[in-house]
């Protein structure tokens, strides 16, 4: 319990910010949140550092969102970064929740798809809901072939994870298909449906995500901030961000409307009982 949950490492112009719960297939509880924000401050603040690659140790990119580790730590205070508003720890129902996703899952995504730097995701095995989220906000996706990806959370009458860049990212047909069924799709029909940038064997994923990274790092910084930027705005003028504003209220009527019927928000579904409808 005590190892940390999110490493850090620069070679060259390539800082790696790398999920580190491999026993739990890197599920993002909110201090491995928090130790994101601080390695991407840590980057971003380093002139060193060109390009970002966020990684997952060991065999999965991420599981999602921790809905039932030991580590889970929805109870706990962290000092907030993300959005001005209250603590969601000593409050109840939506006005928790609330409060919680915004920051800690809507809020956390928005601002780390603003680093002023470039960020590649480096997938290999499950990119499941909350995992989808940390690959979506980075602006390049390299993907071993043995990747999967899935948002199967529609399965708790929830329409997608908060941070609800589907639509934007695959395109309506494909974002519906997913959502509608839950299932799992594969590195190489991400990457037909433009959601991914490069689809290699999995010994080649690390040299493919250098390879890239050291070509970027030639561009200057300010230059590759102002792209960055320029191409960000263009998919808010597309609706993204407005649009995931109107979703996330959507969201939490579906988190209020199973506290109301059912065990929890989450329709009484764990983690165990998500990977079980998932291989059906
Ligand atoms: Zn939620």
């Amino acid at each position: 319990m005590t190892e940390e949950v999110v490493l850090y490492e620069r070679n060259g112009p390539v800082a790696t910010v790398t999920m580190n719960r491999p026993r739990y297939r890197n599920a993002q509880n909110s201090v491995m949140t928090y130790a994101l924000d601080a390695a991407f401050e840590r980057a971003v603040n380093d002139n060193e550092v060109s390009v970002i690659v966020l990684a997952g140790a060991g065999d999965h990119f991420s599981a999602g969102h921790d809905i039932g580790t030991p580590g889970r730590d929805v109870d706990v205070s962290y000092e907030r970064k993300a959005v001005l508003w209250w603590d969601h720890v000593d409050k109840a129902g939506s006005d928790q929740r609330f409060a919680r996703e915004s920051e800690v899952y809507l809020g956390m995504c928005r601002r780390w798809r603003e680093i002023p730097k470039p960020v590649i995701a480096m997938v290999q095995g499950a990119c499941i809901a909350g995992g989808l989220m940390l690959a979506w906000v980075c602006d390049l996706i390299v993907a071993s072939d043995d990747a999967f990806f899935a948002d199967p959370v529609v399965r708790m009458g929830i329409p997608g994870v908060e941070y609800f860049a589907h639509p934007w990212v695959l395109g309506p047909r494909a974002a519906k298909e997913i959502l509608f069924t839950g299932d799992r799709f594969t590195a190489q029909r991400a990457y037909e449906w433009g959601m991914v940038n490069r689809v290699v064997p999995r010994a080649e994923l690390r040299d493919t995500v250098d390879a890239f990274a050291a070509r970027i790092a030639q561009m200057p910084a300010f230059g590759l901030a102002l792209t960055k930027k320029a191409v960000n705005q263009a998919e808010d003028q597309m609706g993204m961000r407005s649009g995931m504003d109107s979703v996330f209220g959507l969201h939490h009527l579906a988190h209020a409307h199973n506290a109301e019927v059912s065990k929890d928000s989450l329709a009484g579904m764990d983690a165990k009982a998500m990977r079980g409808a998932s291989e059906k």
